[in-house]
Order: C-alpha cells, then sequence, then structure tokens
C-alpha cells in the first residue's frame, strides 16, 4: 500500500448513474476503511481538528477505526457532531480538515469525511446505540428552522438538560438537507431523516407545519415559557438576475425545481407533482447549487448547459462537484453570460441571448472581473432557463420581531462570541445570519449559540 495515497471509494458509474438518483458515492466498506485509517499519521498538534467548524476529534475517532471500534469512533463523533453521516457525505473537507491534513503536502490528505461517513453509516446498518448521558434540568428553549443549524443547536441543548422545541415552516425537518441537496448526494429516508431521529431520541420536539411570524410570533414564544429563542431560518429567498424575459415560462429558480424533485417528490412516478422541465436546460451560475440543478435536470432527461460568467478556474461549487457532473455528461458554457430571455407567442421560452465574456482586473472579491466581449452577442438554443444564482434569508422573522437588527445583507447581526442578537434572549446562527454558506458552518453556529444559550440561562437563574 502507497501511504500517501488515500483507498478509493467505490462509486457508481457515471453513465448509468446519470440516468438514476441513487447516491453517487458507495463509500467504503470496514476492511477499506481500516486501511484508510491506518494512513492516518495521530499529529500531535492535529491541524484538522482546528479547521473543523464542531471540532470533531479526528484523530482519535480514526484512531478507533483503525483498530475496527466503530462504535467508540461513534461515540467520539457523537460529542461534537448530531449530523456525521450528512457531513460526510456534503461537507468542503478539502478546504476544512482534509486541507490541513500534513499527509497533503507531498500526497493526499486522509479522506476523513470518508471515515466519518463510514462510521456514521456503520452504526446505523447495524443498529448500534451511541450512548449520551442526559441530565434533565426543566428550562424551555425555542428553535425556529430544521436545518443544520437548528438541529445541532437543538442537539445541543438536549444534551445540556433543556427542554427544547424546533418549530419548522415545512411539513418535513431538515432544511436544505431535505428540499435541497439532491438524493444523489444525500439519501433522504436512510440519511437525513435517521440523523434527525437521532436528535429526537436526545428528547428534542419538532413541531411542523409552524411559520414562525405567521402561526406564532418569537416575542409569544418567550411569553409562552420558552426562556430563550434561537432563529435557524436559513437563507432560501432566491435571487433572479433581473433581465429582459426572466419571467417567461420555463423559468425558475434552482431552488423550485430542487424543492419540486426533493421534497414533493416530482421524480417519483407515484407523485404528482408536476415539473416543467425542457429538453434543453440552461443552469445559471457556477456554484455547488448549480451543480444540484445540472445534474439533477440531467437524470430528468435533459441536455444540461452550465452557464457561468467566469472562467472554469472561479468555478465556486466545489471541485468534486464538477468533476462529477463532468463525468455524467454535463456542459459547460464558461465566460458566457445571459442578457436576455427569449420567449415565444405563448409566452414560453425559446431561447437565450448570451455574450461572451473575458476576465478583467481584480473585484472586490479578489476574483477577476468579468468583462464583455463587444459584438459577441449569439442566441443559446433552450427551452429552460434555472437560475441558481445565491440566495438570501426570507424577511418574515425579522418583519415581524422588533429589536432584531440587520445588517445591509438582511443577514441578522449577532455577537460573534456567542450567536446573541441585539434582542434579548434572542440568539441567531447559519445562513440567516452569514447568506448561503456550508452545513458544517451552520453547524457550527448552531453549537456555539447552544453554548451561548447555556452560558446566558445560567447568568440570568
Ligand atoms: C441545493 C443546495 C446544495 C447545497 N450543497 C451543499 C453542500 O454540498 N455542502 C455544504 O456544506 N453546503 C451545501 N449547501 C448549503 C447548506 O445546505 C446551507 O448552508 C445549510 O443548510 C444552512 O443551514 P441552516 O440551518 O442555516 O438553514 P437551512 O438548511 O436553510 O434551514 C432553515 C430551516 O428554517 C426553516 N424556516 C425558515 N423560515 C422559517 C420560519 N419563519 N418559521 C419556521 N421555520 C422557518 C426552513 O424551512 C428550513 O427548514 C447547499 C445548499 C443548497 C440550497
Amino acid at each position: 500500500m502507497d501511504r500517501m495515497k488515500r483507498i478509493k471509494v467505490r462509486e457508481q458509474n457515471p453513465l448509468e448513474r446519470a440516468r438514476n438518483f441513487k447516491e453517487v458515492s458507495m463509500g467504503y466498506d470496514l476492511e477499506s476503511a481500516k486501511l484508510e485509517a491506518s494512513r492516518c499519521l495521530n499529529c500531535k498538534n492535529p491541524r484538522c481538528v482546528g479547521k473543523c467548524p464542531v471540532s470533531i476529534s479526528i484523530p482519535e475517532f480514526i484512531a478507533y477505526v483503525k483498530d475496527g471500534k466503530i462504535k467508540e469512533a461513534a461515540e467520539v463523533i457523537a460529542k461534537a457532531s448530531a449530523l456525521p453521516a450528512v457531513c460526510g457525505r456534503v461537507c468542503p473537507q478539502e478546504n476544512q480538515c482534509e486541507g490541513q491534513c500534513v499527509l497533503g503536502i507531498k500526497g493526499e490528505a486522509v479522506a476523513i469525511g470518508a471515515l466519518e461517513r463510514f462510521v456514521a453509516d456503520y452504526v446505523r446498518e447495524n443498529n448500534i446505540d451511541v450512548n449520551i448521558e442526559i441530565n434533565k434540568n426543566g428550562r424551555k428553549v425555542a428553535v425556529i428552522g430544521s436545518g443544520p443549524a437548528g438541529l445541532t443547536c437543538a442537539g445541543d441543548l438536549a444534551k445540556l438538560g433543556y427542554d427544547v422545541t424546533i418549530f419548522e415552516a415545512l411539513h418535513e425537518a431538515g432544511g436544505v438537507l431535505v428540499y435541497g441537496i439532491p438524493e444523489f448526494r444525500l439519501p433522504k429516508e436512510t440519511v437525513v431523516r435517521a440523523e434527525i431521529e437521532n436528535v429526537k431520541k436526545l428528547g428534542v420536539k419538532i413541531e411542523t407545519n409552524t411559520i414562525v411570524g405567521r402561526t406564532i410570533t418569537i416575542d409569544e414564544l418567550l411569553e409562552d415559557g420558552f426562556e430563550a429563542v434561537f432563529i435557524g431560518s436559513g437563507a432560501g429567498l432566491p435571487k433572479f438576475m433581473g433581465i429582459k424575459g426572466e419571467n417567461a415560462n420555463g423559468v425558475f429558480s434552482a431552488n423550485e425545481l430542487l424543492t419540486r424533485s426533493n421534497l414533493m417528490k416530482a421524480i417519483n412516478d407515484d407523485y404528482d407533482t408536476p415539473i416543467n422541465i425542457g429538453k434543453k436546460v440552461a443552469i445559471i451560475g457556477g456554484g455547488n447549487v448549480a451543480m444540484d440543478a445540472a445534474r439533477t435536470s440531467l437524470r430528468l432527461g435533459s441536455e444540461v448547459h452550465v452557464v457561468y460568467r467566469r472562467s472554469e478556474a472561479e468555478l465556486p461549487a466545489r471541485l468534486e462537484e464538477v468533476h462529477h457532473a463532468k463525468e455524467e455528461g454535463i456542459i459547460f458554457d464558461v465566460l458566457t453570460n445571459p442578457v436576455e430571455i427569449l420567449e415565444d407567442e405563448k409566452g414560453w421560452v425559446k431561447g437565450m441571448k448570451c455574450v461572451k465574456m473575458e476576465l478583467g482586473e481584480p473585484d472586490a472579491s479578489g476574483r477577476r472581473r468579468p468583462v464583455e466581449i463587444k459584438g459577441s452577442e449569439f442566441v443559446m438554443d433552450v427551452d429552460t432557463v434555472i437560475m441558481s444564482l445565491g440566495t438570501s434569508p426570507n424577511p418574515l422573522i425579522s418583519s415581524t420581531t422588533k429589536g432584531l437588527e440587520l445588517n445591509k445583507r438582511k443577514c441578522i447581526v449577532i455577537n460573534e462570541d456567542n450567536g446573541l442578537t441585539t434582542k434579548k434572549a434572542v440568539f441567531a446562527g447559519g445562513d440567516a445570519v452569514t447568506g448561503a454558506a456550508t452545513v458544517i458552518l451552520a453547524m457550527g453556529a448552531g453549537k456555539k449559540a447552544a453554548k451561548g444559550i447555556d452560558e446566558y440561562l445560567k447568568a440570568i437563574k
């Protein structure tokens, strides 16, 4: 075995998987997980832990995997994370724990994400209970939103003894994990629902179909005996380009496409959720959400173009996602910017006018600014346009809660040390505070706020 190279994870064949919604990666089996774990150098000063937003004791759990002690490995992870099977699959490990691994300097970093996923899947599939001791304190905390921020905050508070209720607007818990990230990257029944069940086993109650700001307000929750509130309501409001023709039939947001296919099960023949996807689809944007929308459209039978105004080197999506999308047959039209969507006489998309771009001087983000090439206009032959340009927080909670300060981007302002907002007893974290970010950052924020709430409540009583 070459210690500088990682043990490969099993994957579905690209041509087969491009036509089904089954999970692309099949993860490690016990033997390959033990082999991969044996590559870990168990560094004295593990840089990987410092880069994990929830501070999992990474070398400790990997050492247990190496010895085949998977329950013990799971217990180490459970101290820090409520959603290991999710994070093992969707965290951008290459920029976090794995990005810090010393083996990565001259060879390939230890596959920390794949090992985390293996441990979580193994204990779930083998019905191994992970032991956590809880001493109830009888104090009530409300959590708004059941995405990774809300679930983590709720789970951590429950472990500290609090009586926690999550209020969720949708009919199902999980946030983006259930309505956004597709089944082929994150299986809902076996992975997401199972991890949510684990949070419930800690005693957390989840009330779905409850829109805070409509069904009940934050002030009413505080009057109802909840001593603190955590807002983890995410950033689910999609942005559009504001170009001509954007209201045509056949233009929609990536969030709508993904919600219809994931949460409302349009991909399942037993459900009658409509999904008006055409033969040739343009996805506008180059982030993770764009890759998910592209790969979902492909699986629904369309030819798919990802249209991105900068070059491939600037694509914000994870490298792994771009690689998978290419393998499956997604076409990348980079340095291309839509300027108008053309409609037929019935109001349906019949093409998209675009211009070619080149890269100029760096802009405020440090990336080279895309500049239009004069006279480069052309019409792209597409019948569906899916906008994937980012999202922002929904203003419902802020507009129904007095005393909650927002920044220029309409995100909730918090004290970075403990997650406390400008309103007494109200904390916040995740995408509602940062704008669209990542699962693990949302979890890190939920964790920090849980600690902040605990300290706050202990200080007042
Ligand atoms: C398609 C897609 C793919 C992604 N892929 C990745 C990936 O591969 N890796 C990664 O790390 N990140 C990924 N992300 C980003 C990641 O999912 C988010 O950063 C993360 O889910 C944010 O967590 P959160 O808990 O703050 O919010 P969310 O997950 O958005 O959860 C917020 C919850 O609050 C609920 N809510 C909102 N308003 C109210 C209200 N008024 N009352 C009650 N409930 C309310 C919502 O219904 C939702 O369930 C992806 C995002 C999308 C959209």
